[in-house]
């Protein structure tokens, strides 16, 4: 059995007039869901989401069932909207964790999510944000559009790229969210994490008071930094986690530290299921391109020239750089029929550093040219020595 405990309220905060907002709680799912729209149609749009979304989740408490549910919120709110003309626009966000179960009855914690109301999981101190906002400005920060502090305070920061009843088909964010007991989940609308930093999210969702203390501080917080919005908080805390729905390779990993900056959910703790797009992809094809690239790159700059050394007393032809370039080092090609000692003496100075041609043909042609080089001065040493030996004799 996996069970949480937990505590919601919803609030309509200082300067609206109307909450539009819809939680609900019990003991195998949870739901936020942020309604917008004229008149009282934002009202109605959340608490359609809400309904469509128990019922559903009764008749099948499964991954699918759960799906279906949303779906079908999609259709009655979409058709109300369309219907009922004082409804015209209305659409809400749903955020909703249910305890689906798998055919063989294990029950594990499932995230359903459309718009920017937000999850938040809590483990020792520390809080990770499970979802992300489909809104303008942070699509565009996940596309390297805007970095996250420009998005915080870009005007298309509450507009939504996805919602329940805007239109005929809907993309639902679904991943499976690994749970210990102890850990937190946090569910809220967008009144609370507007107002709020991340530091006093983790702080007070993870204070160890009774968790209904802890939302009503968390509500209480977010209206005192102005409460511009409808607040909605649940809280819920597991008691108990079925061993087989552990996904277990996934909570060994790294967590992220107590009030880190806000951590993008990732395969660390939660396994997507639809959100491992062809972008994933794409980017990964293109690292490898880049390596492969400076790799090659890196291959025709280090063999790209011959240099003459000595091996064994003989003139060998190298290839590559005389000291090499990282893990490419020199490649012996080729052994001359001259020997290292039959050099001028700056000739064999130079052996094994400086005399490098760009190809073998250049180089071996530097060996025949160096050689004759010394010959000639062998036999300009033979004839001085004819012409005069004692000069030459006096001079060795
Ligand atoms: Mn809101």
């Amino acid at each position: 059995m996996t069970r949480w405990r937990y505590a919601a309220a919803t609030d309509t905060g200082l300067v609206r007039e109307t909450n539009q907002d819809a939680v609900f709680v019990d003991d195998s799912l949870a739901i936020v869901a942020d309604g917008m729209g004229g008149h009282a149609a934002g009202e109605v749009a959340s608490a359609m989401t809400v309904e469509a979304v128990c019922e559903g989740f009764l008749e099948s408490p499964t991954v699918e069932g759960l799906h279906t549910a949303i779906e079908t919120a999609n259709e009655s709110v979409l058709r109300e909207a369309q219907e009922n003309p004082d409804h015209f626009g209305m659409g809400t966000t749903v955020i909703a964790v249910g305890l689906t179960r798998d055919d063989s009855g294990v029950s594990s914690p499932t995230l359903f999510h459309v718009g920017d109301s937000r999850a938040y999981q809590l483990r020792d101190g520390a809080l990770r944000q499970l979802s992300d906002d489909h809104s303008v400005a942070e699509e565009w920060v996940r596309m390297g559009r805007l970095t996250p502090e420009e998005a915080l305070t870009h005007p298309r920061r509450h507009q939504l790229t996805r919602g329940v009843g805007v239109e005929g088909s809907i993309d639902i964010d679904v991943l499976s969210v690994s749970a210990q007991v102890g850990d937190r989940l946090l569910l809220c609308s967008d009144g609370l994490s507007n107002e709020l930093s991340n530091e006093s999210i983790a702080r007070l969702a993870s204070s160890p008071v009774p968790l209904d203390d802890a939302v009503s501080e968390l509500i209480e917080a977010a209206k005192q930094a102005g409460g511009r919005d409808n607040i909605s908080v649940v809280l819920l805390e597991f008691d108990e986690v079925d061993v087989a729905a552990m996904p277990i390779k996934k909570t060994t990993s790294s967590f992220a530290p107590p009030v880190a900056p806000p951590v993008r959910a990732g395969a660390q703790s939660s396994q997507r299921y639809r959100r491992f797009t062809w972008r994933v992809w794409a980017g990964v094809a293109f690292l490898l391109a880049i390596v492969a690239g400076s790799y090659a790159v890196l291959h025709w700059y280090a063999y790209s020239t011959y240099y003459l050394g000595n091996d064994n007393s003989t003139i060998a032809v190298y290839q590559g750089q005389p000291s090499g370039v990282l893990w490419f080092k020199p490649l012996k090609v080729v052994d001359t029929q001259y020997s290292s000692a039959q050099l001028r003496v700056a000739d064999q100075i130079d052996l094994g550093a400086t005399i490098s041609e760009p190809t073998l043909e250049a180089a071996l042609q530097d060996a025949a040219t160096l050689h004759n080089e010394w010959k000639k001065t062998q036999t300009t040493a033979t004839t001085t020595t004819v012409a005069g030996a004692t000069t030459t004799l006096k001079r060795g």
